[in-house]
């Protein structure tokens, strides 16, 4: 675990060695070396994440906040070492401010249904886009249907991005939540948060950001981003499934009222009624991931040597190279920005006349895993046209030999299906 600041090792990064730290990234699929390109869905883990969750259960397994013991104490110590870093690691914020969640999907559920539920009533908005995740979009759905509170979507342009001239026409006072993704997990487009934050606010609107995409890629600063609450995943950067974050304005998360309740989130109990304990305890009622929290540590260290910077520069090589290669290749329609700019690295694609499915149960023949289906985001995909699309998604240890091993793939299958 970490205290000190973060040292940088290189810029720019060495993908080729660092795939060393991967033990999976060495494995073969189907007789081939494996070429991982599902980031988006989740990444792989370095041997120092790994390792961390053996010692945590070799050495200090326990619960938290329990006993006062020696392990209860060592494990208490690197849950809570965990949560100082999210809180460096994300523009250094208060540790109070963030609540460790099961993921994305749990901390924008909890806003959403345990908090905004309350707080919204028939003459209000929320205002999504519409490139959400099913993740922002569901749980706004049933705040809407529950409250009689509206809908209303900031449209996607013909270039994948976010036509911010209907913004003005959007925002008023009736809108009461502004909930965005950061990063498109499908289109990859960045999204201009600080500037939608900025004119959110000066309605009185609360912004929701949905980092799941964009704390894994790019330096992440969650004050700068002019953001009310932020929640990302453990998972997509490095870090053990079943582990996520919600940050909240202190004042926001004050406000709002527990959705478990149990141990250790309660300050006071008798047989009639209950208090609850401080931020951000009162909203981790029961065990938590207390292996997975401790190893998050490890994933924080392992990015943060490396530099954010550092990472997105690397993704922009390979965002580029992709994006050249595939357009070579012809037949091929890419959904999302064609540039660079203002993008990441989850690079959607559709080869005319052959089904994502059969594609990626193709490419997978030649030990390239991506993802086909609709990514969780339907009506994204309705509003592009088609009904599912095919994913490669790139990550810190990819090298342009896996974009290399992706288009000789994808030739290999347009002649498999003689097209
Ligand atoms: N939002 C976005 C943009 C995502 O890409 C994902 C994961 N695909 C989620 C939310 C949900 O994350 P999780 O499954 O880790 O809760």
């Amino acid at each position: 675990m970490s205290s000190a600041a973060p040292q940088t090792i290189e810029t720019p990064l060495d993908a080729r060695r660092l795939r060393g730290d991967f033990p999976i990234l060495a494995r073969e699929v189907r007789g081939r070396p494996l070429v991982y390109l599902d980031n988006a869905a989740t990444t792989q883990k370095p041997a120092r994440v790994i390792d961390a969750l053996q010692h945590y259960y070799t050495h200090s397994n326990s619960n938290v906040h329990r006993g006062i013991h020696t392990l209860a104490d060592e494990a208490t110590q690197a849950y809570e070492a965990t949560r100082d870093h999210v809180a460096r690691f994300i523009g250094g914020v208060k540790r109070e401010e963030v609540v460790f969640t099961r993921g994305t999907t749990e901390a924008l559920n909890l806003v959403a249904n345990h908090w905004m539920l309350h707080e919204l009533g028939p003459e209000d908005k929320i205002l999504l886009t519409e490139m959400e995740h099913h993740a922002n979009l569901v749980p706004w759905l049933t705040v809407a249907k529950s409250t009689g509170a509206q809908l209303i979507y900031l449209p996607i342009d013909e270039t994948y991005r976010l036509d911010m001239d209907k913004l003005t026409g959007l925002l008023d006072e009736t809108v009461k939540i502004v909930a965005v993704s950061h990063m498109s997990n499908v289109l990859g487009t960045i999204n201009p948060v600080s500037d939608i934050a900025q004119r959110a606010h000066e309605v009185g609107a609360q912004v929701v950001v949905d980092a799941a995409q964009s704390a894994p890629h790019l330096p992440l600063d969650v004050d700068a981003l002019g953001a009310d609450l932020v929640a990302f995943s453990a998972h997509k950067m490095l870090g053990p499934t079943g582990v996520g974050v919600l940050w909240g304005r202190e004042e926001l998360l004050g406000r709002m009222e527990p959705c478990q309740f149990g141990g250790e989130m309660i300050e006071w109990v008798t047989y009639e009624k209950a208090t609850w304990a401080d931020l951000p305890h009162k909203f981790e009622a029961g065990t938590p991931n207390i292996a997975g929290v401790a190893a998050f540590d490890a994933a924080l260290d392992y990015l943060e040597e490396i530099g954010m910077e550092a990472i997105h520069e690397h993704e922009v090589e390979m965002i580029t190279c992709a994006l050249d290669r595939l357009r070579d290749l012809g037949g091929i329609r890419i959904f999302g920005p064609d540039t660079f700019e203002q993008r990441g690295s989850a690079l959607s694609f559709e080869v005319e006349g052959i089904h994502p499915h059969d594609l990626s149960t193709f490419l997978d023949t030649r030990g390239v895993a991506v993802r086909a289906g609709h990514h969780c985001a339907q009506p994204l995909h309705r509003k592009m046209g088609v009904p599912a699309s095919t994913r490669a998604s790139f990550y810190l240890y990819n090298t342009t030999d896996d974009v290399d091993s992706l288009c000789s793939a994808l030739q290999e299958a347009k002649e498999y299906f003689r097209i």
